[in-house]
């Protein structure tokens, strides 16, 4: 069982788990996302009132249905490397202060209207710098979308910076001034880096020496590792110290490296949609997330593109309930969890939850009222 306050555990029971209240629960509940790049997060109509409004001549005279057949994977495709062939076409789109204020604050509206309320974005300056246009004017606009996404819908965020591999899309170069950048602001809007792009052209063992100046300079790391199958990703990772993993599908063939993960209770960044989308997984029931749940992992679930994939954070927990049979406790376990994953100071990370605690609650509740018939319908 998973470790859940008595209270909630007993509000949960409560409760007669219908079909549609389950739904109600993982839209309602309070939630946070760990995972999300937000050169992934355009919608369609984004791209198009982007591509309209920057004259792109690429796109700007295609019509929704166009851009969403470039823009949106939708069935599973053989490789990581043919999902994030899709990101080329949006890039252009975003190399201006005003295109990824817009895109950061529509992130945050879009997790308001689904009841996240901190996200951790990340993105990768050196991609959507151009000439005259710096990586580090890249986040400052970033980061004031994201103050607008505070200010109008009061969604609590930081940025994550991507290092992006192979040298050939983003050089070594580059990385480093975007290492360098998130040195700088630390602690004013940076809480960590992130390695991104195709694992199967560039080992992360390569960027060892960027990540461990990282560690010394005191951001928290994360990675993409073990997403797409074979390679020592994953060992890296582990000897690097992460205080996260991205993806890690392949810890289910690496039964040692799974026990180191549990041992040193590293979250896990899971996510569904995007696994089954780029062939890491060959359907969602056969994720190892529930295994890896049942032997005790923190999980961190999230969307990770979600323009690219059409899905939500909401969508993602349904996933777990529906294919992979995870009850509504276990649900309520992982939305918990995954604020204890955020990189957030301790004390922060412990109001937060208390807080959340206190909200589902209620909400469980309201769920558990509805179904006594001598209480009016609520909503
Ligand atoms: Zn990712």
């Amino acid at each position: 069982m998973p470790v859940l306050p008595a209270e909630l555990g007993a509000r949960i029971e409560r409760v007669d788990w219908t079909p549609a209240r389950i739904e109600t629960l993982v839209r309602r509940m309070p939630k946070v996302e760990s995972h999300v790049h937000l050169d992934g997060s355009l919608s369609p109509a984004t791209v198009l009132r982007l591509a309209r409004e920057q004259r792109y001549a690429p796109l700007e005279s295609l019509t929704l249905d166009e851009i969403r057949h470039r823009t949106v994977v939708e069935q599973p495709r053989p490789s990581l490397a043919e999902v994030l062939a899709v990101f080329g076409t949006v890039y252009p789109l975003l190399r201006s202060a005003e295109a990824l204020e817009t895109v950061a604050f529509e992130l945050a509206a879009s997790a308001a209207s689904q009841d996240t309320r901190y996200v951790e974005v990340r993105f990768a300056p050196a991609l959507q710098a151009a000439p005259g246009f710096s990586q580090e004017a890249a986040l400052d606009a970033v980061l004031e979308g994201l103050a607008r996404g505070r200010r109008e819908h009061g969604v609590e965020s930081a940025v994550i910076l991507c290092l992006i591999r192979p040298d050939a899309l983003v050089s070594m170069a580059a990385n480093r001034a975007t290492l360098e950048l998130a040195l700088d602001r630390r602690g004013r809007g940076v809480v960590a880096i992130d390695l991104a792009g195709d694992e199967a052209a560039a080992p992360l063992a390569a960027y060892a020496e960027l990540f461990r100046r990282a560690r010394r300079g005191g951001l928290a790391l994360t990675a993409h590792a073990g997403e797409a199958p074979g390679g020592g990703d994953l060992e890296t990772a582990l000897e690097l110290g992460v205080d996260r993993l991205g993806h890690g599908t392949d810890l289910a063939r690496r039964p040692e490296l799974l026990a180191e993960v549990l041992r040193r209770r590293i979250p896990i960044e899971v996510n569904l949609t995007s696994n089954l989308r780029t062939g890491a997984v060959a359907a969602v029931r056969e994720h190892p997330v529930r295994d890896w749940f049942r032997a005790g992992a923190r999980i961190a679930l999230g969307t990770d593109d979600p323009g690219v994939f059409g899905n939500d954070l909401a969508g993602e927990y349904l996933l777990l309930h529906r294919e992979l049979g995870f009850t509504p406790a276990e649900l309520v376990a992982v939305a918990l969890q995954g604020v204890d994953a955020l990189f957030l100071p301790r004390g922060a990370r412990r109001r937060m939850r208390r807080e959340f605690e206190r909200e589902l609650g209620r909400l469980l509740d309201e769920l558990g009222g509805e179904a006594a018939p001598a209480l009016s319908p609520t909503r």
